[in-house]
């Protein structure tokens, strides 16, 4: 193992995901996201994508033996402040994942977006193993930010149902996991939409915007960069409530300035 330099800055963030070929989610737009607000992007792949934000055409996984040894050359040399993870295709890419913090980037924070389903409709992980997967994940997460969907998936509900308490949604998920959550309500439907988050103590913090009139290319991966935007901030050394409120207001500021 080679020596790490140290006091590195800008601190390092660590994508483990999925590409995405238009860009709008997935790596590309994690890595984006890193850049904009000043850390230093790293990167593990998942899977190759290739998709718009109407459909995906094909997915071709990463072998886990090129998964795992992207993971270990990024340990060797960079101290990871927080690693952001998205689309992580299926059981065997997480579990690889959750080994190698486990041993090699023990200190790192960890935001966990649990990708499920893209909005185009494709399945982004294997649905059958997903609870169990994704449950060993969440609770090494600093925080975790599940959409509308991926809510109703965990409380085993319909999207319907959270939308109409998510408060009582978010103490649900905080439940769980006994892990902060951020619950993301971008897919509401109506004129606003609100983010709850829930820390340790049970308080609620919303966070609502006014719905941007946009386009679906410029909405699609607006759920992944707020996540990306928190591990940002996360690893600028921010406490988890400030780099949430730094995120929410980098997200509207990026699809207002489209
Ligand atoms: N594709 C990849 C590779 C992703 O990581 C994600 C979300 O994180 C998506 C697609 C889903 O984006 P959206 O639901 O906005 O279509």
């Amino acid at each position: 193992m080679g020596n790490k330099p140290i006091n590195q800055q800008p601190p390092t963030a660590l994508c483990v995901g999925g590409t995405d070929s238009c860009g709008g989610a997935g790596i590309q737009a994690d890595l984006r996201v890193f850049a904009s607000i000043g850390v230093h992007g790293a990167s593990a792949i998942t899977a190759l994508t290739a998709q718009n934000p109407n459909e995906i055409l094909h997915i071709t996984a990463n072998t886990v033996f090129q998964f795992e040894a992207e993971l270990q050359a990024i340990a060797n040399y960079y101290h990871v402040a927080c690693i952001k993870t998205g689309m992580l295709f299926d059981a065997e890419h997480l579990q690889s994942l959750l080994h190698l913090k486990q041993t090699l980037m023990q200190t790192s924070q960890m935001v966990v977006d649990p990708v499920l389903v893209a909005s185009s409709g494709s399945l982004l992980f294997d649905a059958d193993s997903a609870r169990k997967a994704y449950s060993d994940l969440i609770v090494q997460a600093s925080v975790w930010t599940p959409n509308l969907q991926e809510a109703a998936f965990f409380l085993a509900t319909t999207t319907a149902d959270i939308e109409q308490d998510m408060f009582e949604a978010a103490a649900m998920l905080l439940l769980q996991f006994k892990v902060p959550v951020l619950l993301k309500g971008g897919h509401q439907s109506g004129e606003v939409c609100t983010d709850i988050f829930a820390d340790l103590k049970g308080n609620m913090i919303p966070f609502t915007h006014r719905k941007q009139k946009l386009n679906h290319a410029l909405t699609h991966g607006t759920g992944c960069r707020l996540a990306s935007a928190v591990a940002a901030y996360l690893s600028l050394g921010l406490a988890l409530l400030e780099a949430i409120e730094k995120a929410e207001l980098w997200l509207q500021a990026d699809l207002t300035q489209e």
